[in-house]
């Protein structure tokens, strides 16, 4: 039944898509958080050195990745469970610790697959409602008090849609008020465009914290699906009972060790996405529409009293897509991916041409 109640993930349509039913072949995709630059040069390289090795299985237990990985997050080799993508290490996660009479806490606007997973577990998920658009930790604190069965608390920091980030300090304190046998996963899918969301530090503290992080958003490899869980020896233990064998792929494993190698990559992606972000600030002011302080790669703009899926409608039909966010109970909002200065300009123009023809 909880199946059955289940809406399939919503994925950002598909340029392809745009050009067969609008004929647009110029397609702007600011629609899944995606990372307009691209990767690391570092990356095509170990990736060619894979190709002739493609029969052979990767290395089950990603060691060189996670080599890499204990290097550059001070967490030791059997403290990292490596995913195909983060939503994988989600999924892992719930798989281990979620039964069908155990629940699941998470924020209302959160990202959509807390919910799907405590559906997915026949478990019960518990959606606490939002403060300003970001987590209401008083209040989650208090939905794991009232529901004894609580196995994990999700909190994605800075958070998807909203781009809302929690304060280091009243993030700790949630944790310090939870019982410890309730598992609070950190999602930093987007920590590396806010250093102050990297919550690493309380893995030192805590044993039933997890960090899960991915190489889709600002590393540029959403197409290859890698993503990696930071936690406790135990817990990691646990996880890699669960995953499938060789969750991750040959090139995957490679690709995702050289782009982590190149931190100045990082930097110039985070750099130019600060920029771009202040600019689109500034145009979405001079156009009157509301938005939310966003700490990540993407941003929310009300589309204040139009008919915002038409308005999403007309952007398609010129050839941009943007996410709605109908699904998220945010009908009134679209959220936009940070493009580079190009796309951005093509998506202000676009949006401009629409609001003013109305
Ligand atoms: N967590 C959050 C908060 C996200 O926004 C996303 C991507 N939409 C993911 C996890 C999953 O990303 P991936 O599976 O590509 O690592």
């Amino acid at each position: 039944d909880s199946i059955l109640d289940l809406a399939p993930y919503q994925t950002g349509k598909p340029v392809e898509e745009l050009t067969r039913e609008y004929g647009v072949s110029d397609v702007v995709k600011l629609a899944s958080n995606e990372n307009p630059i691209g990767c690391s040069p570092a990356v095509t390289l170990a990736i060619t050195e894979q190709l002739g090795q493609l029969s052979r299985y990767p290395d089950g237990n990603g060691y060189y990745l996670k080599q890499g990985i204990a290097e550059f997050t001070g967490i030791k080799l059997d403290g990292i469970t490596l995913g195909n993508g983060s939503n994988d290490l989600l999924d892992i996660l719930a798989r281990t610790f979620v039964g069908t009479d155990d629940a699941i806490v998470y924020s209302q606007y959160a990202f959509v697959v807390y919910s799907m997973l405590a559906k997915m577990q026949g478990a019960t998920g518990i959606e606490v409602p939002a403060q300003r658009f970001g987590h209401d930790l008083d209040a989650m604190r208090q939905a794991v008090e009232d529901n004894a069965n609580t196995k994990i608390v999700f909190i994605a920091n800075p958070n998807n849609p909203t781009g809302t980030q929690l304060e280091r300090a009243e993030l700790r304190q949630f944790v310090a008020s939870l019982p410890s046998s309730v598992l609070v996963v950190l999602d930093e899918a987007y920590t590396e465009y806010s250093p102050e969301s990297n919550n690493r530090a309380l893995l030192d503290e805590f044993d039933n914290v997890v960090i899960v992080r991915t190489f889709s958003k600002a590393y540029g490899l959403a197409g290859l699906r890698i993503g990696y869980a930071l936690s406790s020896a135990p817990i990691a233990g646990l996880l890699n009972r669960v995953r499938q064998p060789f969750n991750v792929s040959r090139i995957g494993l490679a690709a995702a060790a050289a782009a982590l190698a190149d931190q100045d990559f990082i930097e110039t992606v985070c750099q130019t996405n600060r920029e771009q972000m202040q600019w689109l600030e500034k145009q979405f002011d001079t156009l009157g529409l509301g938005f939310i302080k966003s700490h990540a790669n993407f941003i929310m703009v009300e589309i204040d009293d139009e008919d915002t899926a038409a308005i999403n409608q007309a952007l398609l039909e010129q050839g941009v897509i943007v996410r709605p966010l109908v699904g998220y109970g945010l009908p009134d909002w679209l959220r936009i991916t940070v493009g580079v200065a190009e796309e951005n300009m093509r998506l202000i123009d676009t949006l401009r041409s629409i609001l003013t023809d109305d």
